[in-house]
């Protein structure tokens, strides 16, 4: 059984010291668990929190810890009644070949699923998390005018191609010209800001005529410094993640844009509401799912996979995907 285990905590961005491959028994299930192999291991960016041990919502993985993370795996052998040999299973397997389960927040696949690694991208949690903040936060109405940014990541595509399925005007922002002609020409969005171009700023007012009604904020930083002034009375925003800073080490430099921040939700009566997504949204899964599902089957969502082959390659994919390298849902393939 090979696994990675934390082995330092990162200042900044995560280096080649940060896990340690190590190998171990492939382990027995005790009575009430299963034994996994994992088949593919999502990348996803809160996992840059739980290396860190500062205060979140989440306990960090310790150090010596097997790394954490959402797996699509088929059971081995199973003392759980609900679950048999060949079942294929969401579950919380970890950056390993083998994890133990109990059952517990599994979901079983059944033995034949089709492409059985969506599930960790649109029809698992980077979908619902699109889902529930637009829907539940962002409460949209026809016709009004959403941006999103990260918008070719798994979470911000599914955003905007719902807000198009719920008749809003869509505006996306992206890291290059190669991810923006995919956010407008493939996901439909009415159009994708490059976010690097000198130009931001005024691209984004010349793309929102009528304002902001609802951002979807998965980014942070400057690309939230251009949108403050666009954003419309009683305009909402779901805060789903931050990801520019998510190795900052320390407060960018000043000046001080606080009180501008303050006054802008206070004058403009703007509601800004963080989410995490299973503990506020866990709840309305069945639902998502169901809609998702269909959604997909009749083709109105698109969805852009980026398969990497070999565990020993999870180390520097998750680099990169803080880097801004990923293009579409970043997932490892462990077996066949
Ligand atoms: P993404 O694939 O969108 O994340 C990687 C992308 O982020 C990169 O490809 C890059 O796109 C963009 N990015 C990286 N660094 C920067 C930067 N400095 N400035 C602007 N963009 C940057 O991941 P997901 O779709 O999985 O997640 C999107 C966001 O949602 C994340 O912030 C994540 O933490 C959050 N999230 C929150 C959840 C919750 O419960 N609140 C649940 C799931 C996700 P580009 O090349 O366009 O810059």
């Amino acid at each position: 059984n090979r696994r990675y285990v934390l082995a330092n905590r990162p200042k900044g961005e995560p280096n080649e010291d940060t896990l340690r491959l190590e190998t171990s028994e492939i382990p027995t299930p005790a009575k009430n668990q299963m034994l996994l192999r994992n088949v593919f291991l999502s990348l996803d960016p809160y996992m840059r929190g739980r290396m860190s041990d500062a205060p979140s919502y989440a306990a960090p993985v310790e150090i010596g810890g097997v790394m954490v993370g959402g797996t699509v795996a088929q059971v081995v052998t199973s003392n759980i009644e609900a679950y048999s040999e060949g079942d294929w299973v969401v579950a919380f397997g970890g950056w390993q070949d083998y994890a133990l389960s109990d059952g517990t927040g599994v979901i079983n696949m059944g033995k034949d699923p089709q492409n059985p690694s969506w599930a960790l991208g649109v029809l698992g949690m980077p979908g619902i998390t699109a889902w529930a903040g637009l829907t539940q936060i962002g409460t949209p109405k026809a016709g009004e005018t959403l941006v999103v940014a990260g918008a070719s990541g798994p979470v911000g595509a599914t955003v905007g191609q719902i807000g198009k399925i719920l008749g809003l005007r869509v505006v996306g922002i992206a890291g290059g010209a190669e991810k923006c002609s995919h956010v407008t020409d493939t996901l439909g969005f009415d159009a994708c800001i490059d976010y690097k171009a000198s130009s931001f700023a005024d691209d984004l007012k010349q793309a929102v005529p009528d304002g902001i009604d609802i951002y979807f904020e998965n980014v942070g930083g400057d690309v939230f410094d251009a949108v403050l002034p666009l954003l419309n009375a009683s305009a909402r925003i779901p805060l789903c993640g931050l990801i520019s800073q998510y190795n900052a080490t320390s407060l960018p430099d000043g000046p001080d844009r606080m009180n501008y921040l303050m006054g802008q939700i206070l004058r403009k009566r703007i509601t800004m509401r963080g989410f995490i997504v299973f503990d506020d949204f866990g709840h309305l899964y069945p639902e998502f799912s169901k809609q998702m599902t269909g959604w997909v089957k009749e083709g109105k969502i698109k969805y852009r996979e980026e398969m990497i082959d070999g565990l020993e390659q999870a180390p520097s994919a998750f680099i990169g995907l803080l880097r801004g390298e990923a293009f579409g849902k970043r997932v490892i393939k462990i077996a066949d």
